[in-house]
């Protein structure tokens, strides 16, 4: 979601999903899906099979690598300091080769509907 450019979704949260400060949201768990299985009124471009609140799936480590990768992105800047990617333990290295794997998936599904909405 966040490697698909889906703000929105971002900004979704509830007490299950992100801790007892974001409990405002809890009005929409229901609706949103965070406890059960699965919605058919809930879908994702992104990720059409997940019907379900996505924030209720990802965990704190994957929230983790997922900073990082931004950070990288975004400043250049490295979890373990430096300037060299290659002077990261290579779990930082298998983070970044993940992260940009799914982005670029993400990037190639949204060109393939943009192209579609032309026709
Ligand atoms: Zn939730």
């Amino acid at each position: 979601m966040i490697l698909s450019g889906d703000l929105k979704t971002l900004e979704w949260g509830c007490s299950k999903c992100k801790g007892d400060e974001f409990a405002d949201g809890d009005d929409k768990r229901k609706i949103r899906n965070c406890d059960s299985e699965s919605n058919p009124n809930v879908a994702w471009a992104w990720m059409p099979e997940l019907r379900r609140c996505p924030m209720s799936q990802i965990d704190n480590e994957a929230w983790e690598c997922i900073a990082w990768w931004s950070e990288y992105k975004e400043f250049n800047a490295l979890p373990w300091g430096g300037s060299d990617l290659m002077d990261q333990p290579n779990f930082v290295i298998d983070v970044f080769v993940l992260c940009s794997n799914i982005s670029k998936v993400a990037e190639e599904e949204r060109a393939k509907r943009w192209r579609a909405q032309e026709r």
